[in-house]
């Protein structure tokens, strides 16, 4: 937790006028008790009616001050945690902005999402309890045993019976509940996560009827999650009745030894009176450090929790100072390129070579599994190559920066993904000044324009969370039309005609044609009419490449290829 709050510099003054306040009010509240003993033995027994007045009102200013410091304190405390809430998450998001798609696989986005919202709510809580009670708790507790030993020596002789007693109460409890305040954090994730998959393979669940297996799962995990909650929760109801019998036990003895040196004359009443109070304070604030001492490893995992976010460097960063590329357009090298997923046994990517121009269309054909989506991957450096080069424009893309390099690329992926807003919106995602014109021709040619134009608000139709309220085609169409919205050098299609059917995916090709002349394209596709007329086809196996020629050349002398195309084509479109 302490590695957090090293980067919040920014708080320490408020801070420091949280504590500054928070003093003050702890000396009000352990003056009161003496004053009070003053009225009493000075004015009330003694008949002294100005006395009264006069300290009664030092009394009723002191008990307002106490109030106005507390108030301005929580009210300080609220902004810094809630300043220290929003620092966090937006370092924590702009951190994991950074990360290539190595480091978002580590992790997991539900886990992101949790440690970016809950996890930090969670420290932030605690950071304002920390702020309180560090000042309140052993101030009262020291300052109480001052006081109380200044108003009766005798007594005190009780505190240091008692005192020790709940202390040990009070460490017992703490050491049962921690642990079990760490199982909770820990139930409590696994249950989000069997919460999350449920809801969004929800479909595949009903289609599966798999309801049952899952509720059962679900049941499970939040009944062991209850379990927990409620050992704890006995625990900590032990502790409170034996704080309040060992308090009403102190108070019974106080009143019972007090009387008794009152009768003697050794003490009076007034002082009776402050110390049973002081005796209190003490108490309360011993309360406050358990409450602390429960919360904080809590927010210590939640703080673990985003520490390992922060602390993880990103795989891909922008080199020193970034090469901008030669005025090469368009061209795409790889050079012996290896590249294996973090914790795959086996290269997705092997000794991988080819290069392609502008103006030349290049397919991608295999089966699934063979690699497609991982080089295409690779090209807009989403990861990182092991093995050999991969140049863009004639620049290797590591020496190139992010930006610099994705600005030449139009991408449109397996998975076509849109955002909430408007379609329109969502065109312009790669190029926001783009005009009404070249967005109605981007979606001309991705073969869109007919149906948005049949949606109720045509262009300012609303998208739902990832263009749910859209077939899987028409997310294509519009996935393709945002890359060709951008008019980049190279344009990277990965599989995205393949919820089209054939009449809409040959139009689109043409139109595409006409439309990239000059550019570079390159196609993942599993169908061979989709690849047949490219000006080259590299064929993957596995990971590695089995051929590289036109569909001629290929047919010719490429095994696999013919077993790809056997399986597609009829005998004459073969010969
Ligand atoms: P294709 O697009 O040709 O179907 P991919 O490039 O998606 O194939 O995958 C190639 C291989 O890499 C597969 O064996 C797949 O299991 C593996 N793979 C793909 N994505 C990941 C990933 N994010 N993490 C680990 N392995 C992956
Ligand atoms: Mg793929």
């Amino acid at each position: 937790m302490l590695k957090i709050y090293r980067n919040m510099k920014k708080f320490a003054a408020p801070i420091a006028g949280i504590l500054l306040l928070l003093f003050l009010q702890v000396m009000s509240d352990l003056y009161l008790p003496t004053l009070m003993s003053d009225i009493v033995n000075n004015g009330i027994l003694e008949g002294n009616v100005a006395y009264i007045w006069k300290t009664g009102a030092v009394m009723l200013l002191a008990a307002a001050g106490g109030v106005v410091c507390a108030v301005a304190a929580g009210y300080l405390g609220a902004k810094v945690a809630v300043g220290m809430g929003r620092m966090l998450r937006n370092q924590l998001f702009r951190h994991v902005e950074s990360f290539s798609l190595s480091e978002f696989e580590r992790f997991g986005s539900s886990t992101l999402i949790t440690r970016t919202t809950n996890d930090i709510i969670q420290v932030q809580t605690v950071t304002i309890m920390i702020i309180n009670m560090m000042v309140r708790a052993p101030l009262t507790c020291v300052g109480g045993v001052i006081q109380a030993y200044h108003q009766d020596r005798m007594l005190t002789l009780i505190l240091a019976v008692a005192l020790p007693v709940l202390i040990l109460v009070i460490a017992f409890v703490t050491s049962k509940v921690i642990p079990l305040f760490r199982q909770v954090q820990q139930k409590l994730d696994g249950m989000n996560l069997i919460l999350r998959e449920n809801l969004t393979g929800i479909r595949v669940i009903r289609a599966f009827n798999k309801k049952d297996h899952e509720t059962a799962k679900f049941e499970n995990a939040n009944r062991d999650l209850t379990d927990t909650y409620i050992r704890v929760n006995r625990i900590m109801a032990f502790l409170m009745p034996m704080m309040m019998l060992i308090m009403n036990l102190v108070t019974v003895s106080i009143l019972w030894f007090g009387s008794k040196r009152i009768d003697t004359g050794e003490m009076n009443i007034g002082a009776l009176m402050a110390f049973t109070q002081y005796a209190m304070q003490i108490m309360f604030s011993l309360l406050m450090f358990v409450m602390m001492f429960v919360m904080i490893p809590r927010a210590q995992a939640a703080a673990d929790r985003i520490n390992a976010v922060l602390g993880t460097a990103p795989e891909i960063t922008d080199p020193d100072s970034p090469a901008t590329a030669e005025n090469k357009k368009g061209y795409v090298e790889f050079r012996n390129v290896t590249f294996r997923y973090r914790g795959a046994e086996q290269p997705a990517i092997r000794n991988v070579s080819f290069s392609v121009r502008p103006g030349e269309t290049t397919a991608v054909i295999g089966g699934t599994g063979s690699g497609k989506s991982t080089l295409l991957k690779l090209i807009s450096r989403f990861y990182e190559a092991d093995e050999g080069e991969i140049l863009v424009d004639g620049t290797d893309v590591k020496a190139m920066a992010q930006k610099d390099l994705r600005r030449r690329i139009g991408f449109v992926p397996q998975q076509a993904s849109l955002f909430t807003g408007t379609v329109k919106e969502n065109l312009l995602f790669g190029k926001e000044d783009a005009t009404q014109a070249e967005v109605y021709h981007a979606a001309e040619v991705a073969q869109a324009s007919k149906f948005i134009s049949e949606m109720p608000q045509g262009y300012d139709s609303l998208l739902a969370e990832g263009g749910r309220n859209l077939s899987g085609g028409q997310k294509q169409r519009l996935s393709i039309a945002r890359a060709l919205v951008r008019k980049p050098e190279i344009y990277v299609f990965d599989d995205s005609f393949s919820a089209l059917d054939f009449k809409t995916d040959a139009k689109l090709r043409a139109a595409l044609k006409q439309d990239t002349k000059q550019a570079t394209v390159i196609i993942v596709a599993q169908r061979v009419g989709t690849v047949m007329d490219a000006d080259r086809i590299i064929v993957l196996d596995e990971g590695s490449v089995a051929g590289i020629g036109t569909h001629r050349e290929l047919l010719k002398e490429c095994g696999v290829y013919r077993e790809i195309a056997a399986s597609q084509l009829s005998e004459e479109e073969l010969s």
